[in-house]
């Protein structure tokens, strides 16, 4: 497993909770899936997020079904998600369903209705979207969103018990801001849809017992507090949905500190769709051998290729998160995938296009003691480190790896050629047969002596013990790069996406363990399909080799030079760095890229770069931040992180963003907290009702409450705490550092919230190296 994963802001923002002990120090996230289809490669991304930053800060992960869709959900897609986080090595600590939450989820319902905060909606769906406006004009309320409390709980709950027909009332949220009903700038708070009928579904777990559904909206965020998740992680696009996840929660009253939503770009990768709606038509039409076709980006896909769970962890390590949407090339999958397998996988030799060749001077069958692994690799722990390998005057090798008008610097077999067998002898060609239509029969060449040397070398098989296998050599699934892009992703399938062939591996490959990969030199790594069977032997090729040879041959003949040295894998250069395949800056226009490069050449990260070149209005207050003296990464970073999400939420409007004296104000937030009257966890709130309501930094602070605490009133925090917990502080003490964050929770919950939680540490620490 990685020894360390790249650092990631969503880390970076849960480390800085954890030191702050918002949560006590307490750490839950949850990977959410709706069961209805197989997870993908995009799925495998997000389980590694969540239960590989719980296990990063001693937290715990949730496996939730989020299955609040009667229609499309199967009990066969939960059990294939539930596989994939236990292939990918982790362990949920609790497997919840949303739809055990139907219940709670309709009591807080009820309460809405009863606080005027929610009515039935009997208009229908088309009149309801007509209603809800455009981004550019508001929209009209509903004539029935004044309808009584009473009457909305009687309709409520007679479309609950499947009185009404679907489509004939919604439950609403009635949401009111100082924008008027129906004209908040996001659309999503113009009284969105929470419950909808499904009379006649069946839901796979709860069957017909609700005949109202819940919209994800309405289900997200309180499944996420009924959870106790601190760190609800969900892709970009859900950043509009936030101010609604949030509305939701103080509509049902969960108090500070609760879970909060962070959105990181989703992730994409060329020649691959990641959508389970667009792979369940490859299933539904036959278009791929099922969910785990080893073509599929499926995880239950890669699973039965060969790939093994320890590479796709390492290659999302590697990647990292972000803020900004991108795309991977699969050969920076292909490349994680080799680089795990290079390790562990033991070379031996398979022909997959034979031709006969025969040896007219060998002499006796010899058989030699033939290395495992190559030099630079270090086998694994007790893997044996030779086999014995028969080599008869009679053997097959490689259809490509012969030809009778080579190009120039050809080093394989050609007529007069001579060629290294690997693990055996050099040979020179004595003669090539070939049939009526020129093609290549078979070979004959004679054996030179043991001391004669060769530029190639090839591989063969004896065909005298060697034993028949198909082997399934798969290529891209589709011929565009982005088939997500076709308007019928199965007009863009690629009909070669899967190459059977028929050929001869080794003895021992086709008796060592079931689960062993190999590399089959010059060919790739393979491993046994599904489908293998003694005596019908069938490996699929997991991953070919870097410039694979076959690929090569592919293109034109007069590219010179085709090596033939034995490719072993490691000598393989690792590709760019990963994250330069992810290019922050990839959304901007061509007139945005000067001010990103700008803002990284001032020591802004590319992250906090890319959002701020790219949207005006935190551009400008960047530049009249740091014209006012702030620190251009700190201002970015209080722009993105703690400002953006509030003017997206349209807590403040954008015309007051831009208020003159704004980006002002807000550097000298900076200042406040750099010069330790301000606690940094508390600079979002002030930024934030700056940009509400105008006035000073100092004056925002007060009126928040929020000036830092002195360190008498954190002394006398830290000694509290330490005295309610001697347990702790004295387990601490034996060396079980690992209490520090539960201690630094308990003092910062005692110090309240203007505590600077470095001062905090600082003092804690101080105070815990006393002698007791
Ligand atoms: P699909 O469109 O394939 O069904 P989805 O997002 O609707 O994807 P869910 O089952 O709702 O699928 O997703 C479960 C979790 O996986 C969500 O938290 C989602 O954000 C995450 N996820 C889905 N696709 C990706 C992706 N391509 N990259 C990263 N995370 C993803
Ligand atoms: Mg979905």
């Amino acid at each position: 497993m990685p020894d360390s994963p790249r650092s990631n802001f969503l880390a970076d923002i849960i480390a800085a909770d954890v030191a702050a002990g918002t949560y006590g120090g307490r750490v839950k996230t949850r990977f959410p899936p709706e069961p209805n289809g197989y997870p993908h490669i995009g799925h495998a991304q997000s389980i590694c997020l969540n239960f590989g930053l719980a296990e990063r800060f001693g937290g715990s992960a949730n496996l939730r079904y989020d299955d609040t869709n009667p229609e499309t959900e199967s009990e066969e897609f939960a059990e294939a998600l539930r596989e994939a986080v236990t292939w990918l090595g982790f362990e949920p600590a609790e497997v919840r369903y949303a739809s055990d939450y139907f219940e709670q989820l309709y009591d807080w319902a009820v309460e809405l209705v009863d606080k005027g905060l929610a009515y039935v909606d009997s208009q229908d769906s088309e009149a309801i979207r007509a209603g809800r406006g455009t981004v550019t004009e508001p929209g009209t309320p509903s004539p029935f969103r004044d309808r009584p409390a009473a009457e909305s709980l009687r309709l409520l709950g007679e479309m609950r018990r499947g009185e009404h027909p679907d489509g004939a009332h919604v439950l609403r949220a009635r949401i009111d801001t100082e924008h008027g009903p129906m004209a908040h700038p996001n659309m999503k708070l113009r009284d969105p849809i929470m419950y909808r009928i499904r009379r006649d579904a069946h839901h796979y777990r709860r069957g017909t017992d609700w005949a109202i559904y819940p919209l994800y909206d309405w289900a997200h965020g309180q499944e996420d507090a009924i959870e106790g998740i601190t760190h609800s992680v969900c892709t970009l696009e859900f950043d509009v949905n936030r101010p609604l996840y949030d509305w939701y929660l103080d509509a049902i009253g969960i108090p500070e500190p609760r879970n909060r939503q962070y959105e990181f770009a989703r992730f994409n990768m060329d020649y691959t769709v990641m959508s389970k709606r667009v792979l369940r038509r490859l299933v539904e039409g036959g278009h791929v051998g099922g969910w785990d076709d080893p073509r599929m980006p499926t995880i239950a896909g890669l699973r039965r290729r060969g790939v093994r769970p320890q590479a796709v962890r390492r290659f999302f390590d590697d990647l990292g998160v972000t803020r900004v949407n991108g795309s991977v090339e699969v050969q920076q999958f292909d490349y994680a995938v080799r680089d795990d397998l290079n390790g562990v996988a033991p070379r031996v030799l398979a022909v997959t296009d034979p031709v006969p060749l025969t040896l007219t001077s060998l002499g006796a069958p010899r058989t030699v003691d033939a290395p495992l692994w190559p030099h630079d690799v270090t086998p694994p722990d007790g893997a044996p480190l030779s086999r014995p390998l028969a080599l008869g005057a009679e053997l097959w090798v490689e259809r490509d790896d012969v030809h009778l008008d080579p190009p120039k610097g050809w080093r394989r077999l050609a007529p007069g050629a001579s060629v290294r067998l690997r693990h055996g002898p050099v040979v020179t060609v004595t003669d090539i047969a070939t049939d009526a239509d020129g093609e290549i029969t078979g070979i004959t060449a004679a054996v030179e002596p043991d001391d004669a040397s060769a530029r190639g070398v090839i591989h063969w098989a004896d065909r005298a013990t060697a034993v028949p296998a198909t082997f399934r050599l798969y290529e891209p699934l589709f011929t565009i790069p982005n088939p997500g892009d076709a308007d019928d992703t199965v007009d863009v399938l690629n009909p070669d996406s899967l190459i059977e062939a028929q050929g001869w591996v080794e003895p021992y490959a086709a008796g060592a363990e079931r689960d062993t990969r190999f590399q089959f030199e010059r060919l790739g790594y393979f491993w046994p399909d599904a489908d293998s069977a003694d005596g019908a032997l069938v490996f699929n090729r997991i991953v070919a080799l870097r410039d694979s040879w076959s690929k090569r041959l592919a293109g034109t003949a007069d590219e010179g030079p085709r090596s033939t040295t034995m490719r072993s894998g490691p000598s393989e250069p690792r590709p760019e760095p990963v994250v330069a395949e992810r290019d922050p800056a990839a959304g901007l226009t061509e007139s945005q890229r000067p001010r990103f490069d700008a803002l990284v050449a001032a020591g802004v990260g590319p992250e906090e770069a890319a959002v701020v070149a790219g949207e005006a209005t935190l551009d400008a207050l960047h530049e009249a931040m740091t014209t006012a003296g702030a620190d251009a990464r700190d201002a970015a970073v209080l722009l993105v992180h703690d400002l953006r999400p509030a003017l997206l939420a349209g807590d403040a409007a954008t015309s007051q963003a831009l208020a003159p004296g704004l980006g002002a104000a807000l550097a000298d937030v900076l200042a406040l907290v750099e010069g330790g009257a301000l606690a940094r966890s508390a600079q979002g709130a002030v930024a934030q009702k700056l940009a509400a309501d105008g006035g000073a930094a100092d004056a925002a602070v007060q009126a928040l409450g929020l000036g830092a605490l002195g360190d008498a009133d954190l002394t006398a925090a830290v000694d509290a705490a330490l005295a309610e917990h001697p347990d702790e502080v004295a387990r601490y003490r034996a060396g079980e550092a690992r209490l520090l964050g539960f201690l630094m929770g308990q003092t910062m919950r005692r110090a309240g919230k203007g505590a600077d939680a470095r001062r905090v540490n600082e003092l804690l620490r101080t105070r815990l190296a006393d002698a007791p």
